[in-house]
């Protein structure tokens, strides 16, 4: 299984400047490439390529950490609408690009359309204004809903 070239890994070595959370198995960060505001990704920690690459363990946690950033995207930027896109083609190291769809984006530019403002909404300043919030809202919306489905050896780490 190939690492090499793979973005995903590579955030790995990322500065904390980027980061929303990182646990034992999900990060979340503004990734280089995809700094509009209110654009995240949420990856596995490890090399997992695909859905089917995931361990139990991260497949029964995965939806509960998507609803805690989905949760804080909302939270923070007031957008009406929130999706959540998994492609596994450029990177198939398990990823969901998590974003936030203002009032101000065009009709012609919603849903799947909305990756073709990846380069002319970039505005690295404004999205790195967002982490701050988005980290205590996440912080706060996870320690709400799914501490329970943490082992408790991991809790203590946190
Ligand atoms: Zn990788």
């Amino acid at each position: 299984m190939s690492t090499q070239g793979c973005l995903m890994c590579e955030m790995e070595g990322a500065a904390e400047e980027v980061v929303i959370f990182r646990d034992e198995l999900w990060a979340c960060e503004i990734l280089p490439g995809y700094e509009v505001p209110g654009w995240v990704v949420l990856r596995a920690r490890r090399h997992a390529v695909g859905w089917t690459g995931l361990d139990e363990a991260e497949l029964n946690s995965f939806g509960h950490r998507a609803r805690a950033v989905d949760g804080a995207l909302k939270r923070v930027t007031h957008a009406p609408a929130t999706y959540v896109m998994i492609f596994g083609e450029a990177y198939p190291h398990f990823h969901a690009l998590m974003v936030a769809r203002g009032v101000d984006v065009p009709p012609e530019r919603r849903t799947g359309d909305i990756l073709k403002l990846r380069a002319e909404w970039a505005d690295p300043a404004r999205a790195h204004q967002l982490l701050p919030g988005l980290r205590a809202a996440y912080t706060d919306l996870a320690q709400a809903g799914d501490l329970d489905t943490i082992p408790t050896h991991w809790r203590s780490q946190r």
